[in-house]
């Protein structure tokens, strides 16, 4: 689960992430009149509504609050029980103050709640959660620490709140609404300057003892690896993330800044100023050392997922977040990796490898229906 400790999403900017995923498709506005900041119109609206058509039960019926908090932003919907995001607004993430953050989830969530009838607020928070959904143990982007955040939210709006890990969140709205729909068991990586995960097994949310399993981007990879912000060297995230893409290009432009024009010319010619996204445009263009980084970040994530595979056996990896922006260019190296190093390949069934459905606004829509359940 979790954006990683000191990689969250809210860092995602910093590498130019940010931004940049694909707009949400069946995590949708519906209708035109929408009072707050209409999102893009659905592309498979029938899909989210087959989700819906065996009939109403509690996690479809009324209208939920999903809140979306990362270290830049608080990003709130109203969403329904098919996963369509009615009405949404954005505040930036205030400073150091947990009050503050507090104050700012309940002026979102009383702005929404004014002009639509919700039953509860789904937070997603980038940070550990407890297993109560109710306290952030720990977020290393924000003000959080041992915060009794669900307890300070519904004092303020007074509406049942449960507050749930942001990757978790994202996870249950790929299997609910996206990429994962039908499927009992999924592991959802959001690779963005790290690595976020959430399972979904049997059909339920996986959260470990405390509340804070699935942090697969500390997994640790390779022995005496790269120092990662967690404490320890070699975690997966140091390897197969947006942090890694980086670093990497700017090493092989380091190396040889004539092989590298199409990268450098991305950045204006200061590989200090590349990022994530200048790698993935090289590449679409064909640039041989941009390829290069974008396929090595590919099979260090299909290595990762090759244990995942042995422990879990999923039947689907659902891959979204920024870099997985550049589509096959990092799934193609990275599906075949992980069919090359899967334990018993060739003598076992094969987990799909596929992309991510729902985009950014996951978070909000799967916070948002889990505060139904
Ligand atoms: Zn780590």
């Amino acid at each position: 689960m979790s954006t990683p400790p000191f990689d969250g999403t809210g860092q995602d900017d910093v590498l130019g992430w940010a931004g940049i995923q694909n707009p949400p498709s069946s995590a949708r506005t519906a209708g035109t009149d929408a009072p707050h900041s209409p999102l893009p119109a659905p592309a498979n609206a029938a899909t989210a509504a087959a989700v819906v058509a065996g009939g109403p039960d509690d996690r479809t019926a009324g209208l939920t609050i999903g809140v979306d908090v990362g270290g830049t932003k608080v990003a709130a919907g109203v969403v329904d029980g098919a996963g369509t995001i009615l009405a949404a607004v954005r505040r930036p993430t205030p400073g150091h103050s947990s009050e503050e953050v507090a104050d700012t989830i309940a002026a979102v969530v009383a702005e929404l709640s004014a002009e639509f009838d919700v039953r509860a607020v789904g937070i997603g928070a980038a940070g550990w959660i407890d297993a109560d959904r109710s306290r952030v143990i720990f977020a290393p982007n924000l003000a959080w620490r041992d915060e009794p955040l669900r307890d300070r939210v519904s004092d303020r709006v007074g509406l049942p709140v449960v507050v749930e890990n942001d990757a978790n969140a994202t996870a249950w709205a790929e299997y609910r609404f996206g990429a994962g729909r039908g499927r009992s068991d999924l592991i959802c990586l959001t690779v963005g300057t790290g690595i976020g995960s959430g399972f979904v097994l049997g059909g339920e949310l996986f959260r470990g003892a405390f509340g804070i399993g699935a942090e697969t981007g500390h997994m640790r990879l390779v022995s005496g690896g790269h120092l990662c912000g967690c404490g320890n060297h070699g975690c997966w995230e140091q390897y197969a993330s947006g942090r890694a893409l980086v670093r990497l290009a700017r090493q092989v432009v380091a190396d040889d800044p004539s092989a590298a024009t199409a990268m450098l010319d991305a950045c204006g010619g200061d590989s200090d100023r590349l990022t994530g996204p200048d790698v993935t445009e090289a590449a679409r263009k064909g640039d041989p050392a941009a390829l290069h980084c974008l396929t090595e970040v590919g099979h260090w994530l299909g290595e990762g997922m090759a244990s995942l595979a042995a422990v879990l056996d999923p039947d689907r990896f659902v891959i979204g977040g920024g870099v997985s922006d550049a589509g096959d260019l990092l799934l193609g190296p990275a599906r075949a990796r992980f069919a090359r190093v899967l334990p018993g390949r060739g003598h076992r069934p094969m987990a799909e490898v596929v992309a991510a459905e729902l985009g950014g606004q996951a978070g909000l829509v799967g916070a948002a229906d889990l505060a139904r359940i």
